[in-house]
């Protein structure tokens, strides 16, 4: 449905079982082809949002779509095909032999067969940039190699809305520009969770500040990093 934002949540709160309440009352639109950065001091809430996109933590309070479809069963196995969650860690979701097998589990569990399986690892890979290395081992890629595997692992199940949990942690300068350009000529409509300021202003022309599990701003990137009295409040430094 054309009219449908790709994310669309609102009066999110949640609590964990302890009574940490972690979320309060959020309310967040994506749209089709927009990058949004995801931003927040340590313990703000960002990586209890991420887990209730996909349901991994199901939404009690409040109302969570994507695509118009909302984030509940019966729904949940669709939505993981349409949430394409990139962890912090490639260890944390590759775990297959090789390259190939990685890519290929992900269509494979949502049922994908055939000639169809292999066009679509075939161009997840490729558009990675990571044919020629399908038959490799994933561990023993480079880390920015791995992360890109990561990518192409839910690439190939064609998400709407694709997750970057902390993409630049850990790479070095040249991986890491590397993936910044590589995802913006992908182009995804994205939510990039990031501490990496400098990532968030090159990546997401639009960035949610979070803080005590609410959002506190939501402006154009640039508008937002250029407040410093805004930045230092919730502990947030540019390098
Ligand atoms: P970081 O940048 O450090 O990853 P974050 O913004 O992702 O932080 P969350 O991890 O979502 O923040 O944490 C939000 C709040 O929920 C914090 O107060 C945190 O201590 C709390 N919290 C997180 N996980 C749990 C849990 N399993 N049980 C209880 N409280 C939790």
């Amino acid at each position: 449905d054309a009219a449908n934002p790709v994310l669309e949540l609102s009066g999110l709160t949640y609590s964990y079982p302890d009574g940490t309440e972690a979320l309060h009352r959020i309310g967040l639109r994506v749209e089709q082809g927009e990058r949004v950065a995801l931003l927040g001091p340590n313990g703000a809430g960002k990586t209890t949002l991420t887990l209730h996109l996909n349901g991994i933590i199901p939404a009690r309070q409040g109302h969570l779509a994507i695509d118009g479809l909302e984030v509940a069963e019966p729904n949940l196995r669709e939505i993981r095909r349409m949430v394409g969650l990139v962890f912090q860690d490639p260890e944390d979701q590759l775990f297959m032999p090789t390259v190939r097998e990685d890519v290929a589990f992900g269509p494979i569990n949502f049922g994908v067969r055939g000639t169809d399986l292999e066009e679509r690892v075939r161009r997840a890979l490729e558009a990675v940039g990571m044919t020629e290395h399908a038959d490799r081992a994933p561990l023993r890629l480079s880390g920015g190699q791995r992360k890109r595997v990561a990518l192409a692992t839910v690439l190939a199940c064609d998400p709407r809305l694709l997750v970057l949990d902390e993409p630049s942690a850990g790479l070095e300068p040249v991986a890491r520009r590397e993936l910044a350009e590589l995802l913006l000529e992908l182009n995804p409509t994205m939510l990039m969770v990031t501490h990496d300021l400098p990532y968030a202003l090159q990546l997401c022309p639009r960035s949610v500040l979070l803080d005590g599990g609410q959002v506190v701003a939501d402006r154009p990137t640039a508008e937002l990093l250029a407040d410093t009295e805004l930045l230092a409040a919730h502990r947030l430094e540019l390098p």
